[in-house]
């Protein structure tokens, strides 16, 4: 088994939070375009004995393209990959780019998972994201893809914004609830290098949440989607029963994957490469059959350190049974820090799983790599 993402690398106006790689030039396109139908191609040998049950288009902003250019891409995976039939198909969407027209186009092309960028349903918080879309279009947007047929939607929220308060972080949950869809992606704020909002907040002009309110607001979420029956399943994800993103949880459970696209990243064996992030450079550099990405291996213990850092990212955590795949790398300081957390409320031990504990899942990661090998 294996899953499939393409990184379309091309935005409408650059999110003042966003460090993913996008242009906002969206003059070569149609090379872009080409040139990903090519590297599927060239990819494909190394993914020879698994099949695909999931794609994932996601970026950028996937919506940005067009009936044709979609189909392109979808027609040179089924071409070079073993696709299964009844796939789970995601397009990662922004509210701006759907239409009723729009939805239906996607529905012929086989998407059936919609997750809509709508990050709040606010248009000061909006505007203060420099988000192209507001509050009304968010709504319209979910109304054109459920009236569609695609009743598979999951929408992101974003907490801990300048001067948000716990108040309007769950006046966003209670508008999620209303539209009674099956998926949330609820993520915390973070300032990345180089991003405007880096720029503002040590140039002083804005004030991020301190880390106390995070929590806070983590923890509502939490709560408010527990007691409406959408639980938590990762750090970031809440889903109603049969609605979790089977792609996502692919890249937890270890399952390897082709990631097409400029900066895109793949997994398999042990090999870990990524793409050159750069649309020219990735352009140039399979137009000439050149090089376009560096990879390497991981070694036992780097693979151990992975899958205690993607395995205790959900509420399942680690299967005792897979843990003995690795006897050779964990020792009794691994043992020595799990009883320390669990005395703390962090971990959860039984007899078939070690996980996070629902009040721990926020620092999971600080938690995973405190128990990694060296
Ligand atoms: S739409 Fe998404 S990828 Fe594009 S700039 Fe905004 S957050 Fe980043």
């Amino acid at each position: 088994m294996a899953g499939l993402y393409l990184h379309i690398p091309f935005c409408h106006s650059a999110c003042h939070y966003c460090d993913f790689h996008f242009s906002t030039n969206l003059r070569f396109r149609s090379e872009m375009i080409r040139a990903m139908c090519k590297e599927i191609e060239l990819q494909s040998s190394k993914f020879r004995n698994l099949t695909f049950s999931t794609i994932y288009f996601g970026g950028g902003t996937p919506s940005i393209l067009t009936f044709d250019e979609l189909k392109a891409l979808l027609a040179s995976a089924r071409l070079n990959l073993n696709i299964e039939p009844d796939i789970e198909q995601t397009l990662e969407a922004n509210p701006e780019d759907i239409s009723p027209e729009k939805c239906d186009q996607l529905f012929e092309l086989g998407f059936n998972r919609i997750s809509l960028g709508v990050q709040s349903f606010n248009d000061l918080m909006l505007k203060k994201l420099n988000r192209v879309h507001n509050g009304i279009q968010a709504y319209k947007a979910i109304e054109s893809i459920t009236s569609s047929g695609i009743t598979n939607v999951s929408i992101d929220l974003i907490f801990g914004l300048p001067d948000q308060t716990l108040s309007n972080w769950n006046t966003e949950l209670n508008s999620f609830l209303e539209l009674d869809l099956p998926h949330l992606s609820a993520y915390s704020l973070t300032i990345e290098e180089g991003t405007h909002f880096d720029y503002l907040k040590k140039s002083g002009a804005i004030s991020i949440a301190e880390d106390e309110r995070y929590l806070a607001m983590f923890h509502h979420a939490q709560k408010v989607m527990n007691n409406n029956g959408i639980p938590q399943y990762e750090i970031s994800n809440y889903s109603k029963e049969g609605y979790r993103s089977k792609h996502n949880q692919s890249y937890w459970k270890g399952t390897p994957y082709l990631g097409i696209g400029p900066s895109a990243h793949s997994y398999t064996e042990n090999q870990r490469w990524w793409n050159v992030s750069s649309n020219t450079k990735y352009i140039q550099s399979i137009q000439r059959g050149d090089s376009f990405y560096d990879s390497e291996t991981l070694n036992r213990v780097e693979q151990f350190n992975e899958f205690l850092l993607t395995r205790l990212r959900t509420i399942e955590g680690i299967q005792r049974k897979n843990l003995e795949e690795y006897s050779d790398i964990h020792a009794d300081d691994f043992w020595k820090q799990v009883e320390v957390f669990e005395n703390d409320g962090l971990l959860e031990v039984n007899d078939q799983n070690i996980r996070i504990s629902s009040s721990g899942l926020y620092l999971s990661d600080y938690i995973s790599t405190s128990l990694f090998a060296e």
